[in-house]
């Protein structure tokens, strides 16, 4: 029996693991689909604290996980596919048929961004496309940039890069923004956004280098094409939570992403959450690594006050579990 399962190793799982190994729980971690999360596929990270110099993401997350490593967390290439509520512990669920019960799970699965699916997109990506403005906004000073989508996000990335960027053109597939008024009003009275109404990228240009230089733009009402020349295109069209395993057993909102009741807590007894599977405001990397300290201390405390209980050596989570179980998400929802 595991006293602490972590699932995911971007910055949220790998800081729960960094706290729940020092605090001696010993914790197992599931690497997944993404072994590091978003940050493994960005180029530097500047506004990461304490690396004034900036440092690369990958490294970063290396840095984590051998930190984690140092205290004793063990890694596992495994995802998660499915989980069972017993009788005071979950049994996981593994791709490889593997099963391993745990006491407590904290999921840090992050949530991935929705790309346009466009032929040479992976390549590209850290290479003059990305998804985030916070991340690599400050990298396109004074060169034209491009964001597509109609969101509240393409919004909050579009005015965020008149920062840096001489022009920024908003690309979206419709002739009216999705986004709150608010954010289309300030997007549309900006003087450095230009809307690019009913059109579609259709390709990435680069040039010789293999570095983004322009977007083939295809007009969705007339099918007319023209390139627009960007340093780098920001693709804002939405990020979809890593839930797939938790549907219907843990309590999600309306697009997905894990809700919390206390804390890091999901309102299932010794199951927390952690990082951009919970949060669709903030997505930055500094705050998804105190998420995930605060999911470590949050199973902590929660095996501690459960080990105390009478009986509790052989099912710590038990019967405080079954009580308070709800069995299905509206109970879930309604309990929140
Ligand atoms: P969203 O609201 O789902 O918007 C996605 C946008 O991308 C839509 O305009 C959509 O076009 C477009 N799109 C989707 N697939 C596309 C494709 N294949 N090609 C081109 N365009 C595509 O996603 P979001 O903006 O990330 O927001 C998600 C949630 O978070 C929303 O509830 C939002 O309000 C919230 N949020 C809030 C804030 C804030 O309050 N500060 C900031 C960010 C996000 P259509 O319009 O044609 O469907």
């Amino acid at each position: 029996m595991e006293k602490l399962v972590i699932v995911g190793t971007g910055c949220a799982g790998l800081t729960a693991a960094v706290y729940a190994a020092r605090g001696n729980l010993n914790p197992l971690v599931l690497e997944g689909r993404q072994p590091g999360g978003q940050l493994s596929t960005t180029t530097l990270v500047e506004n990461f604290p304490g690396f004034p110099d900036g440092i690369d993401g990958p490294e970063l997350i290396m840095r984590m996980k051998q930190q984690a490593e140092g205290f004793g967390a063990r890694f596992q290439y495994a995802e998660l596919t499915n989980f069972e509520q017993k009788d005071g512990y979950l049994t996981l669920h593994l791709d490889d048929e593997d099963r391993v019960n745990t006491l407590t799970l904290i999921v840090a699965s992050g949530a991935a961004a929705r790309w346009l699916g466009l032929a040479n997109e992976r390549k590209l990506i850290g290479h003059g496309l990305t998804s985030c403005a916070t991340c690599d906004g400050a990298f396109y000073r004074n060169v034209p940039v491009c964001v597509v989508g109609g969101g509240d996000s393409a919004a909050e990335e579009a005015i965020f890069l008149t920062r840096f960027a001489s022009k920024v053109y908003l690309i979206h597939r419709r002739d009216t923004l999705r986004a709150s008024k608010i954010m289309s009003d300030r997007v549309l009275e900006h003087p450095k956004i230009e809307p690019v109404w009913n059109s579609a990228v259709k390709e990435y240009l680069t040039d010789d280098k293999g570095e983004m230089r322009a977007v083939l733009l295809q007009n969705l009402v007339d099918g007319s094409e023209a390139e627009l020349e960007v340093g780098c295109v920001f693709v804002a069209i939405g990020h979809e939570p890593n839930t797939k395993p938790f549907a219907g057993k843990l309590p999600l909102d309306p697009d997905g992403y894990l809700l919390k009741t206390q804390g890091t807590a999901t309102g299932v007894p010794g199951v927390f959450a952690a990082g951009d599977v919970s949060d669709k405001v903030y997505r930055q990397a500094i705050w998804a690594a105190g998420d995930g300290c605060a999911a470590a201390l949050d199973a902590e405390r929660y095996l501690t006050e459960h080990a105390e209980e009478p009986g509790a050596e052989q099912t710590p989570a038990g019967q405080r579990a079954e009580a308070a179980f709800p069995s299905a998400p509206e109970e879930l929802a309604e309990a929140i």
